[in-house]
């Protein structure tokens, strides 16, 4: 197997021009376990570890640009005030070992529907910034997942940064699993309020070949804020619009039978998990105004 180790961005580009067939090495924590049991044998790597260019973020317009490089810990340290509901949703990732290595652009290129960046990103309106040798663009962050383990990147192309709006209001992630630490999620679903667009973002994780946004949910439940004014008076959310809210978050989900759940389990708790996070959420927004 070919190792492949460039020293700056723009030579690992080159690199993966004339082989594109090398895979991305990041943290390891997940490329690393497909090698130790024998289900990727890749004719090269590309090791993405020593570039300075991808361990960073900044701060520009309203918007955090994380470099695919970030590890969960340092956006747990870093940045919970800009993106909280990545934060939440970062502290529930692995162990400290694993959140050290593991970095939110592993996250995206995994693809797994259950990867835990993956529903507060969709949430806040995040972007991939995608690179190649020749090109740089931007895909929002909904189009860029196409099936378990797919993406929309294309030959030669690496994933530079994830770049996401500055939080205008509260947010929140929840995930299920067998107990809280060390577990792919069951299912987990992530919320964000922008009091300043009205309206209310939405993630699923685990319950569909991708993780995916409610859009019809989003749309009943701004609705309702807007007709009741909601925003400016702060006022409690009706019980049944709540309750209406979870219903159409459930419904959205593709879920299927498997180890961690049922397609039944899934559907009941996500829409559990949707109206608890509206309502932490709205209490967050209410306590603030
Ligand atoms: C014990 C354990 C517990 C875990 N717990 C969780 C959990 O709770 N929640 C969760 O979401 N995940 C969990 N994971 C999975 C894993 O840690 C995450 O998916 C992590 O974000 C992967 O990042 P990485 O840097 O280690 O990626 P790597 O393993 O290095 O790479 C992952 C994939 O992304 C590709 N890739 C990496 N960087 C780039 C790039 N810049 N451009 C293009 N492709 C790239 C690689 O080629 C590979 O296909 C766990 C893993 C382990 C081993």
């Amino acid at each position: 197997m070919d190792i492949y180790r460039p020293a700056s961005w723009s030579e690992a580009l080159e690199v993966k021009r004339g082989a594109p067939e090398s895979v991305p090495l990041a943290g390891g924590t997940d490329l690393m376990v497909d090698l130790n049991f024998g289900r990727a044998r890749p004719q090269a790597l590309l090791d993405l570890t020593r570039l300075a260019e991808l361990a960073g973020w900044d701060r520009d317009n309203g918007r955090v640009r994380i470099g695919a490089g970030v590890t969960f810990t340092t956006l747990i340290a870093e940045l919970a005030p800009e993106l909280p509901g990545l934060a939440i949703a970062s502290r529930t990732v692995g162990s400290p070992q694993i959140r050290n290595r593991a970095t939110l652009g592993g996250n995206l290129g995994t693809a797994s529907p259950a990867g835990d960046a993956l529903p507060p990103l969709l949430a806040a309106g995040a972007e991939v910034e995608v690179a190649s040798a020749a090109r740089s663009r931007r895909i929002p962050l909904e189009d860029f997942f196409i099936a378990p383990k797919v993406t929309a990147l294309e030959g030669g192309e690496l994933i530079a940064a994830i770049v996401v709006p500055v939080a205008d209001g509260p947010q929140q992630y929840s995930k299920i699993g067998t107990r809280n630490a060390m577990v792919i999620a069951t299912v987990s679903f992530a919320l964000a309020l922008h009091p300043g667009r009205r309206r209310v973002g939405t993630g699923i994780g685990s319950a569909a070949p991708r993780p995916l946004r409610a859009t019809e949910a989003e749309d009943f439940i701004g609705g309702v804020l807007a007709e009741h004014d909601l925003w400016s008076s702060g006022a409690p959310i009706p019980e049944p619009a709540s309750a209406r809210f979870g219903e159409l978050v459930a419904a959205a989900a593709q879920p299927i039978d498997d180890v961690r759940g049922t397609v039944a389990y899934r559907r009941h708790a996500l829409a559990v998990l949707a109206r608890r996070t509206l309502a932490w959420a709205w209490s967050d927004y209410r306590s603030a105004a």
